[in-house]
């Protein structure tokens, strides 16, 4: 099985820590021609939406990534990974692969001294530590997206079909459950 993991921006270097621990391949995607390979699944990392989006497009990557997402390729989005597949933004005009149908409001804890650290239960991956870096989370979910959790009232933690978004990062913790879950919906869909 094998893992891309885009690295245009932000953490993707800690998520390919955590997939190299669990013994899974990855590999960065950076420029258009490391789409020509095949892969399982793909990881949007933290890191900041508006530039990543815009390198997206500048590299030529956007298309055939949404596409990918569109014919069911397994996605996980971590805190601006999860900004890059929703539907809409509720304090943003801009909109990215606009795949997973969630109304997200960006910085929602503010943007300096929004970072803390909570330890809540995922749905079907049990109680995890979750560290907040200036993180959104989601105000809205259409009908067929489950929420697999929430903080303090708020949701973290969404799942569409072969998408998954989550407002934290796991990969700066030492917690490795989300990446173990998140292979296995790869594995099933490989
Ligand atoms: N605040 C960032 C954004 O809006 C997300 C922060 C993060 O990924 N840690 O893109």
């Amino acid at each position: 099985m094998k893992i891309a993991v885009l690295s245009v921006q932000g953490a993707f270097i800690e998520h390919e820590k955590m997939l190299s621990l669990l013994g899974a391949e990855s590999f960065e995607i950076r420029q258009k021609r490391d789409l020509e390979q095949e892969f399982d699944g793909l990881i949007l990392p933290g890191g900041e939406s508006t530039v990543m989006g815009k390198l997206l497009k500048e590299l030529d990557l956007f298309d055939t990534l949404q596409k990918k997402i569109k014919e069911g390729l397994p996605v996980l989005g971590t805190c601006a990974g999860l900004i890059l597949l929703a539907e809409k933004l509720s304090n943003d005009e801009n909109v990215y692969f606009g795949t997973l149908p969630v109304t997200v409001r960006r910085n929602a804890y503010g943007r300096q001294l929004g970072s803390f650290y909570a330890e809540e239960e995922v749905k079907g991956v049990g109680k995890i530590p979750m560290a907040f870096i200036r993180a959104p989370f989601v105000e809205s979910v259409g009908k067929d997206t489950e929420i697999i959790a929430t903080v303090e009232g708020n949701i973290v933690g969404v799942k569409y079909h072969n998408q998954m978004g989550i407002s934290f990062h796991p990969e700066v913790t030492d917690c490795t459950k989300i990446h173990e879950y998140f292979l296995k919906i790869c594995q099933d869909y490989s």
